[in-house]
């Protein structure tokens, strides 16, 4: 099974992608959390994405594109993996498709839209909070922590993502509205469309995405 995971940000497409691994072992690729892992490194893909991210553009293609494509390198044609936030331009989903093909892997079979209201958006993303340690993902109401404001996995200190401020993410909206959303276009023509709805609390989310895959006879 390979996925990639579409939709605006905070519509669920990182907790489902981590609960398909903690649960089904499915490979999960984060570009955010591997982007947000070179900027804590400091390195120089790290300095060149931080300026992006900050001002809630995208990073270069070829920069994510590269970075993620190793990633998928050590990856056999057997194991089934879910892409979350990555392609996020066509360009990147050009380049993922022609990877694939010249490692002679099998294609992407399915596009997930998670679909959300944009009200509901903002709501959900100023509840959102990451650890400063590992970077883990946790939600104020859908997803707390067992202690408040302390990391389940490594006891480090959550934050509210920088890129998470009201004015940051009218800027992320309208980049998806003008970058990612034609890729919905891209995949509806391939035929491996399909679509969740990103407003549904965790666990029922959870089983749409299972069900959505066994139909489809992917899981
Ligand atoms: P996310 O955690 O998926 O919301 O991503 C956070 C930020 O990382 C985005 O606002 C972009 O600046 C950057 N980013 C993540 N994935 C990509 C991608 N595939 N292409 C370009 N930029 C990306």
């Amino acid at each position: 099974m390979r996925a990639v995971f579409l939709g605006p940000p905070g519509a669920g497409k990182g907790t489902q992608a981590e609960l398909l691994w903690e649960r089904m072992g499915i490979h999960c690729l984060a570009s955010g959390n591997i982007l947000r892992d070179a900027v804590r490194n400091g390195d120089r893909i790290g300095k060149e994405a931080a300026r992006n991210m900050e001002r809630g553009s995208l990073v270069p293609d070829e920069l994510v594109t590269d970075l993620i494509l190793k990633r998928l390198e050590p990856l056999g044609s057997g194991d089934s993996f879910v892409l979350d936030g990555f392609p996020r331009t066509e360009a990147q989903a050009r380049a993922l498709d022609q990877r694939l093909a010249q490692r002679r892997q099998p294609a992407v079979d399915m596009a997930v839209d998670f679909e959300m209201p944009a009200e509901e958006i903002i709501r959900r993303l100023a509840g959102r909070r990451i650890c400063g340690g590992c970077g883990a993902n946790y939600h104020l109401q859908n997803l707390p922590p067992k202690k408040p404001g302390v990391c389940d996995r490594c006891g480090g200190e959550l934050q509210s993502r920088a890129d998470d401020d009201p004015e940051t993410i009218r800027r992320r909206l309208v980049v998806y509205h003008e970058e990612t959303e034609p890729l919905l276009a891209f995949y509806r023509a391939q035929g491996k469309l399909r679509a969740v709805r990103g407003d549904l609390e965790i666990e029922e989310q959870y089983r749409a995405v299972v069900d959505l895959l066994r139909r489809e006879g992917l899981l």
